[in-house]
């Protein structure tokens, strides 16, 4: 059956606002009389559901594509459109919402459509006229003949902003003829993307403890719009945002949580969200927090276990290393991880990346005084203080031109390597004949400073032999001649 004359569907308008127009043309009465006609359980039209609204198209003779498209699937607790699972709230086939001068372009009474655009819950204007939309008198129907019954057109009231960009990027989503997306949106829902810009863009505009759902149509779009410059950009720029969320925060103790971090971002996307997927902003958010807070491994953040440690406060870095807080405090001071003015208060609100900073600290805790390394280089107090002035040993915190020598200390793992670097040389009787005699033998017969040589020792630049008998740098021996000759030639 193909009902004539033929009424032509519009692309924007919901199947529900069409179904109803339809029917006041072929029947004279309303949506339902038309639909029980074909033999549709008109629940299940209303409801948006698939096989309802084949066997409609069937019928009418009119593409199920175009009809599916216009068609808002709604169940018991949520909803779905073109296949994106949505929140009933964030778009509805329900008329509350209308442009006056949409419908008063629409001429007569009976061609009045809703448009598809109206029932987002983040679209507060008219694209098209720039006007705020309208209550409906009656906000629950789903056409605009019931939803208006014999009231007037409402006064429109004129939106001074320019239009959001967003609404511009959602009407060339939903209704093509818009830019082509980002790589970054187009694997994301709809909502996905306007929940997440719209929460942002609150945080960002009214503050941590913002209650989205209490803000008036113009703030819900302004915030929409701020977040949507930012969330459309990807990923780097919503981490900029969360940088300056949490620097924004009111969360001042250590202890603080990301509730008191992230506000009501947080929030959404640890509880409120569970119904529908957020998309990647939970995951970027979880990054964020994890990357800026002292989060314990094993906890759960944002319904995923975090198996590494990535940043100490100062108790638990007490803890993991051994060393007391006050001790603990005074050595990251000195280890530059704290800044020299900090006040103790302070200390205890900072965070120390593990990865960096416990090792630092270990090495630091086993750490060899200056005046130990002669010995344990096997080498003399000169040779040493050569070495170091030369930057061969270097010590473990980096000099900074003030401290004095006796806090100077070298790390144990790197004398280690030296020393076994030392080791790797051939043994002594391996070249017999050479004029083999100790390094500081040689730079008294003139082949220069301590330090030189032995640069050139380990560049490979003299050869060198090992004296068994001996251990560290007093084993090196050189052939005096070659060495002497290394100087000449420099
Ligand atoms: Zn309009």
């Amino acid at each position: 059956m193909t009902l004539w004359p033929h009424l032509p569907v519009d692309p924007e308008e919901t199947l529900l606002s069409y179904a109803d127009r339809l029917s006041m043309m072929h029947t004279g009465r309303c949506m339902e009389r038309l639909v029980r006609d074909i033999g549709i359980n008109t629940e299940h039209f209303i409801s948006g559901r698939e096989d309802a609204v084949a066997v409609f198209a069937e019928a009418t003779g009119l593409s199920v594509e175009d009809l599916q498209m216009a068609s808002i699937r709604v169940f018991q607790r949520g909803a779905s459109f073109r296949g994106e699972d949505i929140s009933k709230t964030f778009l509805t086939p329900r008329t509350a919402r209308y442009c006056p001068a949409c419908l008063a372009a629409d001429e007569h009474r009976a061609d009045r459509r809703f448009r598809l655009l109206w029932g987002f819950r983040h679209v507060s204007r008219c694209d098209r006229h720039s006007l705020w939309l309208s209550d409906s008198p009656t906000a629950n129907a789903t056409n605009m003949r019931l939803a208006l019954g014999t009231s007037p057109l409402a006064e429109g009231v004129r939106a001074d902003e320019p239009t959001p960009d967003y609404l511009t990027w959602l009407r060339g989503r939903v209704h093509g003829g818009g830019q082509a997306d980002n790589p970054w949106l187009v694997g994301q829902t709809l909502e996905q993307i306007l929940a997440a810009s719209e929460m942002l863009g609150a945080i960002l505009e009214h503050g941590h403890r913002v209650a989205v759902t209490r803000l008036s149509p113009a703030q819900t779009e302004e915030a929409t719009d701020i977040g949507f410059s930012i969330y459309s950009e990807g990923r780097e720029a919503v981490e900029e945002a969360l940088d300056t969320i949490r620097q924004t925060s009111p969360a001042t103790a250590v202890q603080a949580g990301p509730l008191a971090y992230y506000g009501k971002l947080f929030d959404w996307l640890d509880r409120r969200s569970n119904a529908i997927d957020p998309g990647p902003i939970r995951d970027i958010l979880r990054d964020h927090i994890v990357k800026h807070s002292a989060v314990e491994p094993g906890a759960k953040v944002l319904g995923v276990e975090i198996t590494e440690r990535r940043f100490h406060t100062l108790y638990s870095l007490s803890a993991e290393v051994g060393i007391e807080r006050p001790r603990l405090s005074r050595l990251l001071r000195k280890l530059g991880k704290i800044p020299r003015d900090t006040t103790e208060r302070k200390n205890g609100n900072m965070v120390f990346e593990a990865a960096s900073t416990v090792p630092l600290i270990k090495a630091f805790n086993t750490a060899i005084p200056l005046r130990d390394v002669p010995e344990y280089l096997g080498a003399t107090k000169r040779q040493v203080e050569g070495l170091y002035r030369a930057g061969i040993v270097q010590p473990l915190v980096p000099r900074t031109g003030r401290g004095s020598v006796r806090n100077v200390v070298f790390a144990r793992d790197r004398l280690n390597d030296l020393l076994q670097r030392l080791d790797a040389f051939p043994e002594f009787e391996e070249a017999t004949g050479e004029n083999l005699h100790p390094v500081a033998f040689a730079c008294q017969r003139g082949a220069g400073p301590f330090e030189e040589v032995f640069s050139d020792v380990m560049a490979g630049r003299v050869r060198c032999y090992r004296n068994p008998e001996k251990s560290g740098i007093a084993a090196l021996y050189v052939d005096v001649n070659s060495a002497i000759a290394m100087k000449i030639s420099a």
